[in-house]
């Protein structure tokens, strides 16, 4: 016997994309943190991944590292059979893996479109798709993609993101509307400006500008998002479904 509290996620497994850096890499140590075993996807830098699986287990968890571009369908497939066998079936999944290639509209090549969106939207829909039959037979499980304020409110220069992250609320509400029956629910969660390498080369300018819409007046940092996410996960989230949840500092207020 133990007089240790259970942890809020102890038993549940979680499968988070893009948990080699950044935000993901926050949201798959906090997961570990309150007790999930986690399933650690990538799509190029292997060694961090294999340094955030490191730091799971000394948290006394299991983790399974799993490349794959989760804008393949069959890749993907792969990555959520590799995690089942390997952990159990997801009963947590984050769809956190994204990328930006901003460009003014005019000069948008076609490639940055589809990569924008195969990798934000259809890789969110595929790793999704990819985990609902072990949800559904479980009749439990919680759907949590990263979305952003830019699907909200648009930005110049990032049509490909804007268009994808505001799918990815469309697709949330309606997987929400077609999975709760079933014990499962599906929340976005939507970011601001958050310090990470996909804002660490916007200039000072841009930077300034987007400090003075920021009503708490500093940037976001990743370690402000993973808590939300390990709530809507847990216990706490099991009546909150549907929803587009940001976490921007008061950026936007909608
Ligand atoms: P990041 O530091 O650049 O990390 C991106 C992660 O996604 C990496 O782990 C990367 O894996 C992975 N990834 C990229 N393409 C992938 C693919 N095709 N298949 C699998 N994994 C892939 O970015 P971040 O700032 O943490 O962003 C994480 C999420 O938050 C994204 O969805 C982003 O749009 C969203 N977001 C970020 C901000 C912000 O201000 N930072 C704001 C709003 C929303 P590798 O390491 O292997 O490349």
């Amino acid at each position: 016997m133990t007089d240790e509290p259970e942890l809020a996620l102890q038993g549940e497994i979680a499968l988070v994309t893009g948990a080699s850096r950044g935000i993901g890499r926050a949201i798959a140590l906090e997961l570990a943190r309150q007790g999930a075993d986690v399933g650690v996807n990538y799509s190029a830098s292997a060694e961090a991944a294999g340094a955030v699986a490191a730091e799971i287990r000394d948290l006394g968890r299991e983790a399974v590292v799993v490349q794959a571009d989760i804008s393949d369908a069959e890749a993907v497939t792969a990555m959520t059979k590799t995690v089942s066998a390997e952990l159990g079936a997801p009963t947590i999944l984050v769809n956190n893996a994204g990328i930006t290639r901003d460009m003014l509209a005019m000069r948008m090549k076609s490639d940055d479109w589809h990569a924008v969106v195969g990798t934000n939207l259809t890789g969110s829909f595929l790793a999704s798709q990819s985990v609902l039959r072990g949800m559904l037979r479980a009749r439990k499980g919680r759907i949590i993609t990263i979305g952003s304020v830019i699907g909200t409110v648009g930005n110049a220069g990032q049509a490909n993101y804007a268009a994808a992250k505001a799918g990815l609320a469309g697709m949330t509400r309606s997987l929400a509307q077609e999975l709760g029956s079933r014990g499962i629910t599906v929340n976005l969660v939507a970011p601001g400006f958050i310090q990470t390498d996909i804002t660490a080369d916007l200039s000072e300018d841009v930077v300034g500008a987007v400090m003075q819409r920021i009503p708490l007046e500093r940037l976001g940092d990743p370690a402000d998002v993973a808590p939300l996410v390990a709530f809507l996960a847990g216990p706490g989230g099991a009546y909150i479904t549907g929803q587009v949840i940001h976490v921007d500092g008061g950026m936007v207020m909608a």
